[in-house]
């Protein structure tokens, strides 16, 4: 993509959500917005997860108070956590962009970019009277669920009962009850109360920012555009304007050496399974994904997390010389360069919690999934795989292993595998294409650029 410089001498500070699958698209954010428009950037970001400042040398990082104590992060309750950033940064976060505002000898602040899920920030930029845009991580799709709470909370629909499971939700086509959104939380009252407070705080923003395509979601996008009536910038897939690899966003160090050892694979045999930065398990679901794996027949890549089994520190519960006796077909990893692994010719299936940077990445290196949702939006974009574009297959929940075997062996062989791998690579033209001159994505961020530049110049 052609690299303009109309933003230069205009400053740009932006906030992540410290999880991985909000850092990462932030940053990413904030490198499009410095190559491809000149704008030099802040990050002000919390304490808890930091990212690393020495992978951007070029941008600016302030770290602010957060107050969250080592038991409160080790929750890893990313929606309690959340809500008490909210709480306790809004003093040092107001403090933060004072002292950033009168800077003088710095370039002047067009605005401030920040997650959907800091819905705080919006009081404060009022208060120091900076224009605030958002940038929303998840998908359109999943956005527009969450938009529409307090009319499916009316319905009846939600909190979901075990009874209406497979009831179709009438306004959301083609989803059921089952797939709307859920989050397992220690504090479980609060999704519903957080969930409004991002959207009516969305409304008031200046602005709201997707890492997604028009091609991908343009139902939902032009849904939330009618509702919300404010500007909406689908100017992803973030990652694909660089190369993989090029700028590290990731909170753990990636395991190169899977790398080759998917070099010693055969051409899209191997299944990767990963369930991205958050999810839990318990150790009866990992003996089944295990004894799963192993006995599909499928080469596999395997990332487990430290601490992704509740009650583990690593691979404790693996029976002994699971691997050997898998005759070497598997390799697992504690946290894989994803990106590379996708591109990867010898990849043949994602096994996926369906994050939305998981479904993405996916999706533009045309890799069929297998959805095993877990909470928030995962449950309505494994729908959207399996069911809208029709790119993967979904496992019942907690799946055991002949389910698992079955599922790898539908995705890997057989007519509908060929099927779910055309749709795929159809979807990754479209990807390839948005970002293109004239593209989609290319214009929404040409208008975004323009937009940034006239809330500057209304501000001052
Ligand atoms: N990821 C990675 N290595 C891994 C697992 C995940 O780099 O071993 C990255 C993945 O590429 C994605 C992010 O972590 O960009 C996870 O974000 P996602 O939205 O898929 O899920 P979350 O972690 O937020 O549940």
């Amino acid at each position: 993509m052609e690299e303009k410089h109309e933003g230069k001498g205009h400053r740009l500070i932006l906030m992540p959500t410290p999880f991985q699958g909000h850092i990462t698209p932030l940053l990413q954010l904030a490198q499009i917005l410095h190559t491809k428009a000149g704008f030099s950037i802040t990050i002000i970001h919390t304490i808890f997860n930091s990212p690393d400042p020495s992978s951007y040398p070029h941008f600016t990082f302030h770290p602010i108070a957060d107050g969250l104590s080592e038991t409160e992060t080790a929750t890893l309750d990313a929606l309690h956590l959340t809500d008490l950033i909210n709480i306790r940064c809004r003093h040092p976060l107001k403090d933060c962009l004072a002292t950033l505002l009168s800077q003088v000898d710095q370039d002047p602040v067009a605005c401030f970019i920040v997650d959907a899920a800091l819905y705080c920030t919006q009081g404060v930029c009022d208060e120091v009277q900076l224009p605030r845009l958002v940038l929303r991580t998840g998908g359109a799709s999943s956005f527009l669920v969450f938009a529409s709470f307090p009319q499916l909370r009316e319905k009846g629909y939600l909190p979901i009962q075990e009874s209406r499971l497979e009831e179709p939700v009438v306004d959301l086509p083609p989803l059921k009850v089952k797939d709307l959104p859920e989050f397992h939380s220690l504090h479980p009252e609060l999704f519903y109360e957080f969930v409004c407070r991002v959207i009516e705080e969305c409304k008031k923003s200046s602005g709201v920012i997707w890492n997604t395509f028009e091609e991908l979601e343009s139902s939902a996008l032009a849904k939330l555009g009618q509702e919300f009536l404010i500007p909406i910038y689908p100017i992803g897939p973030f990652h694909k304007y660089f190369l993989a690899g090029s700028n590290s966003t990731s909170l753990l160090t990636p395991d190169k050496s899977c790398i080759s050892w998917l070099d010693t694979q055969e051409h899209k045999s191997v299944v990767y399974v990963s369930f991205g930065s958050i999810v839990a398990i318990s150790e009866g679901e990992f003996l089944e994904i295990a004894w799963g794996l192993a006995n599909s027949k499928q080469p596999f890549l395997w990332v487990v997390r430290p601490g992704i089994i509740r009650g583990s520190e690593w691979l404790e519960p693996l029976p002994s010389g699971f691997l050997e006796n898998s005759g070497g077909r598997g390799c697992i990893v504690k946290w894989a360069p994803q990106e590379q692994v996708l591109k990867h010719p010898a990849i043949g299936a994602f096994w996926t919690h369906c994050g939305w940077n998981s479904t993405l990445e996916s999706v533009c290196e045309g890799v069929p999934m297998i959805c095993s949702p877990c909470f928030g939006d995962q449950k309505v974009n494994a729908k959207y795989v399996s069911d809208v574009w029709k790119v993967g297959v979904q496992l019942q929940n907690k799946p055991g292993r002949g389910e698992i075997e079955k599922t790898i062996s539908k995705l890997m062989l057989g007519d509908e595998a060929n099927e779910i791998r055309g749709n795929i690579l159809k979807l990754k033209e479209k990807a390839n294409v948005c970002l293109s001159e004239g593209g989609s994505s290319y214009c929404f961020l040409d208008r975004l650029v323009s937009e940034i530049l006239s809330l500057k110049s209304s501000a001052s």
